[in-house]
C-alpha cells in the first residue's frame, strides 16, 4: 500500500474512531467499509424461550376435585433465560445469549427424560405406597416430595434448570400448561 494512503487511512480511522467512542458507539472495520453501531445495542439483556412438550400423569393426594383420580396431561413448557448476547466474532456463539441447544439438553436430561410417560405421586404423601406398587409392577414413577400440582412442578423445574445455568445466564420465566386453558407461571422477580 502506498504510504500516503495508509496514513490517510490510519488518519481517518482514527477519527472517526473517537467521533463514535464519543458518541458511545463501538466501530467494525471492514476491508472497504466502516459500521459504527452502539454498544448499548450489542451488549443489552435480551430473553430467549425455547418450548417443550412432555406426556406425565399425576395423582393428588386428598385433592376433592377430578386430579384426585390419576389421570395425565400433555404438558407445554415454556422456558425463558436472559442475559447479555455474547459479542465477540472469535466465539462461535457470537451473537447469542445461549445456544438454543444447550437450553434443550438441560430441560431434557433434567425433566422430559425423568418425567415424560412417568406418574408423579405425591411421595410424602400415603400415596407413596400407591407408587412403590406401581413400581413394583414396572410402572416409571417419580416421587416428588410435594403434592404434583402445576404450581409445584413449576418450583420444582425452576430449581432445576437453575442449578445447571452457567455463566451471566439466569431464568427468568416458566410457563407451564396443564392444559390448553390452564397454567401456571413462575417469574424470577418474584422468587
Ligand atoms: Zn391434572
Amino acid at each position: 500500500m502506498n504510504p500516503c494512503a495508509f496514513l490517510r487511512e490510519d488518519f481517518f480511522y482514527s477519527s472517526i474512531y473517537k467521533f463514535s467512542t464519543f458518541l458511545n458507539h463501538q466501530i467494525i472495520k471492514f476491508p472497504n467499509q466502516y459500521i459504527i453501531t452502539s454498544k448499548s445495542y450489542l451488549c443489552r439483556m435480551i430473553r430467549i424461550t425455547k418450548i417443550f412438550t412432555f406426556e406425565t400423569a399425576h395423582v393428588l393426594y386428598n385433592y376433592d376435585g377430578k386430579c384426585k383420580n390419576m389421570h395425565g396431561h400433555s404438558y407445554k413448557l415454556f422456558v425463558t433465560v436472559k442475559g447479555n448476547p455474547i459479542n465477540d466474532l472469535d466465539n462461535p456463539k457470537n451473537g447469542m445469549v445461549v445456544d438454543f441447544g444447550d437450553i434443550k439438553k438441560i430441560v431434557k436430561s433434567e425433566i422430559i427424560d425423568l418425567w415424560d410417560h412417568a406418574v408423579l405421586v405425591n411421595g410424602a404423601s400415603p400415596h407413596k405406597d400407591l407408587g412403590q406398587d406401581l413400581e413394583h409392577k414396572g410402572h416409571k414413577v417419580i416421587f416428588c416430595s410435594y403434592q404434583p400440582t402445576c404450581e409445584n412442578m413449576l418450583y420444582d423445574i425452576a430449581e432445576k434448570i437453575k442449578s445447571k445455568l452457567s455463566g451471566d445466564v439466569t431464568l427468568a420465566y416458566l410457563k407451564l400448561h396443564e392444559t390448553e386453558n390452564s397454567y401456571g407461571e413462575w417469574f424470577a422477580e418474584d422468587n
